[in-house]
């Protein structure tokens, strides 16, 4: 793909576009364009606010801080899994 076609991919993606949707708007095909979207970890709306986990979209934030989970548990697997993931990349780097 070009760098043109590639930043439609990923905006119409992350504004809710299917795989389908998005190959039949810029005849691209659809492995490409989900090959794409899996490597960088674009995700489908990921312009509304998600919860980082599980990918729900979070309620409205009035004030504050930023949420990036839907619940306490979805923040808590994910820091668990951030730390496992690191720890497991620091053994392999001893290996
Ligand atoms: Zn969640």
């Amino acid at each position: 793909m070009k760098k043109a076609q590639k930043e439609r991919v990923t905006e119409l993606r992350l504004n809710g576009a299917s795989y389908g949707e998005i190959a039949e708007m810029t005849g691209i095909k659809k492995e490409t364009i989900k090959s794409h979207c899996l490597r960088h970890g674009i995700v489908k709306n990921g312009n509304k606010q998600c919860c980082l986990r599980c990918h729900k979209p979070l309620p409205e934030q009035t004030a504050g801080r930023k949420r990036r989970f839907c619940s306490d548990a979805c923040r808590w697997a994910w820091n668990y899994a951030q730390r496992a993931a690191k720890r497991e990349a620091e053994s392999a780097e001893v290996d």
